[in-house]
């Protein structure tokens, strides 16, 4: 039988080691490292690294929607997509000292009011909780070391060598024949050398770009009502676009400055103390455009376009920028009207940026001129490798899988449902 050899303890190492061992794989097969510590010994400061990676400190929302938290469906179809989330979330269950505290949030039809303009995105969450999430991990880690998994803590991979079948850990090296690759965003650096260093094809990108929107909360607390993080969405398939509302913030909630290759962008957060309350609610109107042929070429100089002495800027019919929680001014240059967004993205595309605020204008009625635009808000979406879609491994390197948020997952449902799929595939 082959060694395998898992590189991250997150969500994804952690799932896919569950399977092989649930259907009898033996443990002592599969050696995982991770430069973290296990559950017992890990602090809640180490947010990214250790047992259950960037989910084992994390609010432990499990979104189960294949259309939010990354591709998944993508690989292996919608159905297969539902079912391998479901093992996820039975996963989390099992090993919770008590699973029935585990709440699910579901709303189930879209409200009419928002109807023609725009959809809802309707998923179901199970909520788990920080507190909880720390129990789990000890239960699921108690598990896998009873079932003869080996584990190397605060080992840091440091190179892979995919043509002799090697993982370097400074010194030390570790054979084997399958290799599942999950180092999640705090691996994100080492998984962008090896593509350098082994020409890894990647799969072609969007273009993820718009404005962080903000005004008052009552204009929308009929929607809040519903879906505290309401997802209002858009598509124009034909054109390759789509908008849809992205992380919505309310009650307390502040517009961020994010600096990132020297521009400025925008984003936003919420507080939860009280003390911070401002009635405000932002999110962004992000647009994705797929077909642009170099989407972070294209990206960087339009945000470039946006900058003005040396900040974003920010278009109102009628207020002011607000404040930052500390009580600054949130960076920005006041511009008279949308003319900059025009030359920054073309007319097309930031035509259906100001027809999204027109619609809303027309949804949310008491709206008004009383809004304002921060611009832009961007993501660099990061190169995902060319994997095989039947088992996620490189299409160079077929024994070496890629999983999680180093391939293209964003959440804790799909990377764990992506490393059940190759385990799957192993099993075969
Ligand atoms: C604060 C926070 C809150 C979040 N909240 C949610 C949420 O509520 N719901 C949700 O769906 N998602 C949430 N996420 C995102 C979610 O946690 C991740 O999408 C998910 O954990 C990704 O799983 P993964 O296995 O791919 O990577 P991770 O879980 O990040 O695990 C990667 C592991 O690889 C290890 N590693 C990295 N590089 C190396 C190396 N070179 N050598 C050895 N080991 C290495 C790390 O130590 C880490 O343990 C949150 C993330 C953060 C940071």
């Amino acid at each position: 039988m082959d060694k395998i050899v898992i590189v991250g303890a997150g969500v994804a190492g952690i799932n896919a080691a569950t399977k092989l061992v649930d259907n009898g794989y033996p443990g002592e097969l599969i050696t995982i490292i991770d430069m973290g510590k296990d559950p017992y010994n890990r602090k809640p400061e180490e947010v990214m690294t250790g047992f259950l990676g960037a989910g084992g400190w994390s609010d432990g929302k499990l979104t189960y929607h294949t259309a939010i938290g990354g591709q998944l469906s993508k690989y292996c179809g919608e159905e297969k997509a539902m079912e391998l989330m479901d093992q996820v979330i039975t996963n989390f269950k099992r090993f919770h000292p008590k699973p029935e505290e585990v709440q699910c949030s579901n709303p189930e039809t879209e409200p009419d009011f928002i109807k023609p303009y725009f959809g809802l995105r309707l998923f179901p969450v199970w909520h788990v909780g920080t507190d909880y999430l720390s129990e789990i991990a000890k239960n699921w880690y108690d598990y896998l070391v009873e079932k003869g998994v080996q584990f190397e803590w605060e080992t840091k991979v440091t190179d892979i060598d995919f043509d002799n079948q090697m993982i370097i850990c400074g010194e030390f090296g570790n054979k084997y024949d399958e290799l599942i690759f999950g180092v999640g965003k705090s691996g994100i650096d080492f998984a962008q050398e090896l593509a350098n260093k082994y020409e890894l094809p990647d799969e072609p990108k969007s273009v993820q770009i718009g404005v962080r929107f903000e005004a008052p909360q009552h204009h929308f607390q009929k929607l809040i009502d519903i879906s505290y993080d309401f997802k209002l969405y858009k598509k124009f398939e034909d054109k390759g676009v789509s908008l849809r509302s992205f992380c919505t913030n309310n009650n307390a909630a502040y517009v961020a400055v994010e600096e990132t290759y020297g521009d400025h962008s925008y984003n936003g957060h919420a507080k939860k103390d009280e003390a911070y309350r401002n009635n405000m609610t932002n999110f962004g109107i992000l647009m994705e455009i797929n077909g642009i042929s170099n989407p972070f070429e294209w990206s960087r100089e339009a945000v470039k376009k946006l900058q003005v002495n040396g900040t974003g800027t920010y278009y109102s019919p009628s207020r002011k920028p607000s404040t930052t929680s500390e009580g600054n001014e949130v960076s920005a240059v006041q511009v008279d009207n949308m003319e900059p967004l025009f030359e920054a993205l073309g007319e097309e595309y930031a035509q259906y940026i100001e027809d999204f605020i027109t619609e809303m204008q027309i949804v949310f009625p008491t709206l008004g001129d009383d809004w304002g635009i921060y611009m832009p808000e961007v993501k660099y979406l990061s190169p995902e490798p060319l994997v095989d879609y039947e088992n996620l491994s490189l299409t160079k390197y077929p024994n070496v899988h890629f999983v999680g948020d180093a391939l293209s997952a964003r959440g804790i449902t799909v990377s764990g449902a992506q490393a059940i799929y190759v385990a799957e595939n192993l099993l075969k």
